[in-house]
């Protein structure tokens, strides 16, 4: 089984797909822009189709574009096409190899112990909802979830309706309170969440970075609140649970899961890199044991162990992963994050399609490069905006840790119209609420904010060809 996929590698290799790439960059309007240090932002715009199209795709904080590499890769599979874990054929087989070590990749992009504590879902809402249900059997009377004003709809909505809708269903009665945020700033408010946490807490959940305002919450501060609120578990651990919800986090910041503490992480792969449909939850693994699965069926049971008086489950992660997987897009984007590392590393060996296992200094290394990237991009937005009459930006100001976005409004203007002169001028913005619903509505904000965001390929002309647009809309008013 050991080199069933050696040829993918070497085929990528000859065909000048991974270093050879690199080295033939092909210069475009763009070239003139010194490239950040440590990222070659245009090696890496190579492996794109977008940059040919003249796109400037400043909507990242929605989805990311997708490398050739990736699409190609779904077509690399098809002779070998097959379900996983349910067959005696050597294409099963292979396909299950490849799906299992998939996991493996994921655990070591933000070192999880190991794939047993790794579920894949569909993005982040569903492994969100995913931990909702699991925990829906454990919650008492008069127990409470904290979150916060800055969350997603994602990571607010589930736990609305828990505590609104479906306890109260069962005869429970369980509050759901929400942390406030500093309206200058953008920084969530500690202390407000500090007071609202007591013994009480079952569940922490917070974002760990802001998709409307970029505030990053001190997640370190955050564990300790939980842990001290004293929550006594069932498993007779005390302290609450603690979720983050890292789907804006994960694409361009590192992510230890061991050394942040938390009980739960979720994000969505479409935000970095992979195509669309599949998220992940990471989930502590004394959690994962002993918690109920929230989809039940085929594939999660164990083999042998289902009669009409017992069900036995399948040993960890696919206990949690009932019914046929998206085999394809977790092989796909655990080769992301592998392509991710080539990408922003630009060293040899290629990670991706290798079938050595992901190197943790790798991941750690290709993350700060990225990081220091998108923050050299931000900073020069906030700075270059800053000038634009009328124009407001939320959260953090330059210099303080952020996201890589800026949502911003400008007087007298509707967002949804500076977005669609901005789309007439090639630039991708977005416009309206961005699902953060409760900070705008917070802060009066009913039209919304319209954002700007970058990614790893981002360039410095894809920032300034977006604020000199917007300044021109703004000096024609
Ligand atoms: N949380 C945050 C902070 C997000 O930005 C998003 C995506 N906009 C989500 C959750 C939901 O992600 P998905 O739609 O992939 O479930």
């Amino acid at each position: 089984m050991g080199h069933h996929y050696g040829y993918v590698s070497e085929r990528l290799i000859s065909g000048g797909l991974l270093p050879q790439r690199r080295r033939e960059r092909r210069p475009d309007a763009t070239a003139a822009v010194p490239a950040i240090e440590g990222l070659d932002v245009e090696a890496m715009r190579s492996h794109f189709d977008f940059p040919a199209t003249g796109r400037i795709v400043t909507n990242n904080a929605a989805t990311t574009q997708t490398p050739r590499e990736l699409v190609d890769l779904y077509r690399r599979l098809t002779p070998w096409y097959e379900g996983v874990h349910r067959g005696q054929s050597t294409a099963s087989q292979r396909m299950t190899e490849r799906f299992e070590e998939s996991y493996d990749t994921i655990a070591t992009w933000i070192n999880a112990p190991s794939r047993r504590t790794i579920a894949t879902y569909r993005n982040t809402t569903e492994a969100i909802n995913a931990v909702m249900y699991s925990l829906l059997t454990e919650f008492r009377d008069g127990d409470n979830v904290v979150t916060t004003l800055v969350e997603h709809n994602s990571n607010f909505v589930p736990w609305y309706a828990l505590a609104r809708e479906v306890l109260p269903r069962f005869g429970r009665s369980v509050e759901c309170r929400v942390a406030r945020f500093d309206h200058d700033t953008g920084q969530l408010d500690v202390d407000h969440l500090a007071g609202l946490v007591d013994s009480r807490t079952k569940l922490v959940c917070v974002s760990g970075a802001s998709n409307f305002l970029g505030s990053k919450p001190p997640l370190g501060r955050i564990r300790a609140i939980a842990h001290a609120g004293g929550y006594l578990q069932p498993t007779g651990e005390r302290g609450s649970l603690l979720l983050v919800d890292a789907a804006q986090l994960a694409p361009t910041t590192l992510i230890d899961v061991q050394e942040l503490g938390v009980d739960y992480l979720a994000f969505s792969f479409h935000k970095m890199l992979a195509p669309f449909g599949v998220g992940v939850l990471y989930a502590r693994g004394p959690l994962l044991e002993r918690s109920l699965p929230f989809l039940y069926g085929g594939d999660m049971v164990a083999e042998g162990k289902v009669g009409p008086d017992r069900v036995e489950y399948g040993e960890l992660p696919w206990k949690f992963a009932a019914g046929t997987p998206n085999v394809l897009g977790v092989i796909a984007s655990a080769q992301a994050l592998r392509l991710l590392a080539d990408l922003a590393l630009a060293e040899d060996p290629p990670r991706f399609e290798s079938r050595s296992p992901l190197c943790r200094a790798d991941v750690v290394a290709a993350m700060n490069r990225v990081n220091s990237h998108v923050a050299g991009l931000t900073d020069r937005a906030l700075a270059r905006t800053g000038g634009i009459p009328g124009l407001h930006t939320y959260g953090p100001p330059a210099g303080v840790v952020r996201s890589p976005l800026l949502a911003f409004t400008v007087r007298g203007t509707d967002p949804r119209d500076l977005a669609a002169a901005l789309d007439e001028q090639g630039v991708e913005a977005r416009a309206g609420c961005h699902c953060a619903s409760l900070a705008h509505r917070d802060l009066g904000l009913d039209v919304g904010t319209c954002r700007l965001s970058f990614a790893a390929y981002t360039n410095n002309h894809d920032v300034d060809r977006a604020v000199d647009a917007l300044a021109a809309i703004v000096r024609r008013g």
